[in-house]
């Protein structure tokens, strides 16, 4: 299986319960795969198809997905067709008859399908191999997607009680997979249900003030690369990418009530790479499956953390580092709130509230936005290391918090305890709001006390407060504050309080100075030069064939093209994503291309250092390596390596970035080669020195007049606990975050904070 698997579809390794799922099927059994979004659901069927004797017949609605999925199988020489609305009746007869003489190997078909008599009679002349069940949720009336198509699955399982079926879907709590499974009657089905962290995403909620601004400063850092912006409105959509173009961007919006061909239009154009910015409505997005979207931006609110995560879940497919950004702001949530009202039922309207209030919880976060997704999600093996979240990767600043504190929870006390932040925020900032004066709350000693506070800085302290128990939230419908005991002591007494919030970087700072910012500004050192020739040629053979450009090759493949410069047709067939087939029909093209690039600047075949470092059983090359979903992967250093687990354990991620730093790589190298970024590979080193593991940190130092610069301002910073903003300012452009960091962990080294080998 690993054999087809490099074969096929040119990859090295199988995603976490791939295998299992495929083993399952192949001996015959049903089984039941949750995977989030990029998991790698499709090939848990489309492996067996080619096993197994038969034709597999893989049901989805999403129609629009069909035509890509085949193509993509016929590039690898797969021998699939689709079958449904869009295709003519003698087209079907065609198909239909290609798959009884077993010239398909796989084929999709709509669920509507399922209850034409003609498609029934023809199904019981198939020899069905394997039944895959696509968006398995679509079966269940607790799903949120329920289609009463699905239902006819259930006659279709009596009609092959000795098939093995199979269930695929990305959203399934176990209410709706119980129901899965007693719907589509699988019988004792083998079960996988993979962790919903999606580790190469970056999340990130900044305040919203002038979003345009803000999404073209985003935008910038992905020059040409894909990029979805979820907008509030049909209007706004068109607006934004109106002012998106007028600012020098390719943009163009999406919305349901576009015209069908101009929607049509949209979709392919973005999946073509033609148009790289989608200004979007939720109506977009279940019918793309386009790998390398770089950057999700909701410029409004989600309605839900459910919505939240399927959206910014189209980011990064391929499994390459890729941005999430929210803009918040109070505004959007009374937005919300007013539709919201305007819902008649008054569950589904409670509901609404309770959903929305997640997603304000959400935004209004101190601690790891992940975190708190797989929280959500019940994801049990939820306790990932982050370091790719705004919160997790800020730097945190202790500020003394005594007086505001005490100005907060006093006004809450006095005016009553009967309202919410926003408007103790008013009295506290002197507001001449009617209700303030109506009230009469202008006369109170707390009134404008706090001016030089603003109202959201006043926001974020009240929830610190809340979590420290000195305030409570009343979770009505209007979510009022109250002083618990605790509060009305510390308010009256003469303690100090010092909390902790991420420090705040001034918005005006030039992007690639802004936290967060900082991890894909040092993109891993492809030859990105290289790396847009590739994609230059890959958009051309693609326009010839009439496929998207991800057909061709993916980005993944093209990066490690631009890294190991592979002038053989031997060497190309170790890249990832290159199997036969394509190698047949592309690898000449890129060769060509490759080889000449590389002579003009005297680059050799690099390919041998790919196996050479990554030891049998560690090969992870870019893609599936941070994945996460598997806890032993991402554990603590293995500091007993060699004894227990040998050889045939995984190095945990720190070790795995240990060992390419022992080989001399550079860091640039090691996060290539890891496909990610320095950012984090330079987190790994701050842990591995804490831990007290060892590397020679001397070879990544920068020169030594830099690095006696950045010492020197730790040591005026009062040292190495210094935070980074700080001197990374006073350093200014010409020092990297990763230099600081790397000087800091070989201080760290040098000062005993890791003890040494
Ligand atoms: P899902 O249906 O679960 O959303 P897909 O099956 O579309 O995910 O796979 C997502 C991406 O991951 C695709 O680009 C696919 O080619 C790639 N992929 C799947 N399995 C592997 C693997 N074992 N190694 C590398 N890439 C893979
Ligand atoms: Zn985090």
């Amino acid at each position: 299986m690993r054999d087809l698997l490099k074969r096929r579809f040119g990859y090295d390794e199988f995603r976490p319960y791939q295998e299992e799922a495929i083993r399952a099927v192949t001996s015959g059994r049903d089984a039941l795969a949750v995977m989030p979004t990029g998991g790698g659901k499709s090939l848990c069927y489309q492996i067996p198809a080619l096993v197994m004797d038969g034709v597999a017949l893989v049901v989805s609605p999403l129609i629009a997905l069909m035509k890509d999925q085949v193509d993509g199988l016929r590039a690898n020489g797969i021998a699939a067709a689709f079958i449904n609305s869009t295709i003519e009746p003698a087209e079907i007869w065609r198909i239909q008859d290609a798959a009884l003489r077993g010239d398909v190997k796989i084929l999709y078909a709509a669920p509507e399908r399922l209850a034409l008599a003609g498609f029934q009679d023809f199904l019981s002349e198939l020899r069905v191999s394997l039944v895959a069940v696509d968006e398995a949720h679509c079966i269940s009336e607790w799903g949120h997607d329920f289609r009463p198509d699905y239902r006819e699955l259930s006659a279709l399982r009596r009609s092959l009680p000795r098939v093995p079926f199979i269930a695929l879907t990305a959203t399934a709590t176990a209410q709706v997979r119980a129901d899965i499974i007693a719907q589509l009657g699988l019988r004792n089905p083998a079960q996988f249900v993979a962790g919903f962290n999606r580790a190469n995403l970056y999340y990130e909620v900044r305040p919203k003030s002038n979003s345009v601004d803000a999404i073209a400063g985003l935008l910038r850092k992905h020059p040409g690369e894909s990029a979805i912006i979820y907008c509030f409105s049909r209007k706004e959509t068109e607006e934004l990418a109106g002012q998106l173009r007028d600012a020098g961007f390719s943009a163009l919006p999406y919305h349901a009530g576009l015209a069908d061909d101009a929607r049509r239009r949209a979709q392919e154009r973005f999946i073509r790479d033609e148009v790289p910015i989608i200004t979007a409505t939720i109506a977009f997005g279940m019918g793309i499956d386009k790998p390398d979207v770089r950057l999700v931006v909701h410029q409004t609110l989600p309605r839900s953390i459910e919505g939240y995560y399927q959206e910014t879940g189209r980011a990064g497919r391929d499994g390459l580092p890729s941005d999430c950004v929210l803009l918040y702001s109070y505004g959007d949530k009374v937005k919300q709130d007013f539709f919201i009202d305007r819902v008649e039922d008054a569950d589904e309207r409670q509901s609404a509230r309770q959903k929305l209030a997640k997603v304000i919880d959400f935004c209004q976060l101190h601690t790891c936005r992940r975190r708190y997704l797989l929280e959500y999600f019940g994801d049990a093996t939820a306790a990932p290391e982050c370091d790719g979240c705004d919160n997790c990767l800020a730097d945190m600043e202790e500020f003394d918090a005594t007086q505001i504190a005490k100005k907060i929870i006093t006004a809450v006390i006095r005016t009553g305890q009967r309202f919410g932040i926003g408007y103790v925020a008013q009295v506290l900032r002197g507001s001449k709001d009617k209700r303030v004066l109506g009230n009469g709350h202008h006369e109170l000693g707390v009134y404008g006390i706090a001016m030089d506070y603003s109202a959201a800085e006043i926001r974020d302290i009240a929830a610190l407060l809340a979590e420290r128990d000195l305030l409570y939230k009343n979770s009505d419908e209007y979510p009022t504050l109250g002083a618990t005991p605790a509060g009305w002591d510390f308010a009256r007494g003469d303690e100090t309080l010092t909390l902790s919030r991420p420090r705040r970087v001034e918005e005006e700072a030039a992007p690639a100075a802004r936290r967060g910012a900082g991890v894909r500004d040092a993109p891993p050192d492809f030859d990105e030069e290289l790396f847009g020739e590739l994609r230059a040629l890959r958009a051309r053979l693609a326009a010839e064939r009439g496929m998207p450009p991800y057909i061709v090759f993916g980005d993944v493949t093209l990066r490690q093209m631009a890294y190991y410069f592979p002038h053989s047709r031997e060497s190309l067939s170790g890249i990832h994503g290159v199997g036969t087939m394509k190698l047949e029909q592309y690898g000449d093209a890129f060769l060509d291309a490759i080889r000449a690039y590389a002579e003009r600047r005297g680059l050799g075949d690099r390919t041998a250092q790919m196996r050479q470092v990554m030891p049998s059983g560690q090969r992870q090359l870019i893609g599936d390596g941070e994945r996460g979903q598997d806890g032993r992967e991402r554990g603590q250093i293995e500091r007993d390596r060699g004894q227990g687990g040998g050889a045939a354990r995984q190095a945990s991620t720190y070790e795995q970035t240990r060992e390419l730093l022992a080989q001399g790589l550079t860091i640039g190298e090691a996060a290539t080669r890891r496909g990610l970024t320095t950012m984090t590979i330079t987190n790994h080193i701050d842990r591995l020195v804490a831990e007290g593991v060892y590397i020679d940190l001397v070879p990544l130092l920068p020169p030594e007049g830099v690095m006696r610069e950045i010492a020197a301002e730790f040591a005026m910073a009062g040292g190495v606990g210094a935070a980074l903003k700080p001197i990374k300012d006073a350093l200014g452009d010409g020092v990297s975050y990763d230099e600081i960091r790397v000087v800091r962990a070989y201080l760290t080294q040098r000062q005993g904070g890791g003890s040494g080998q």
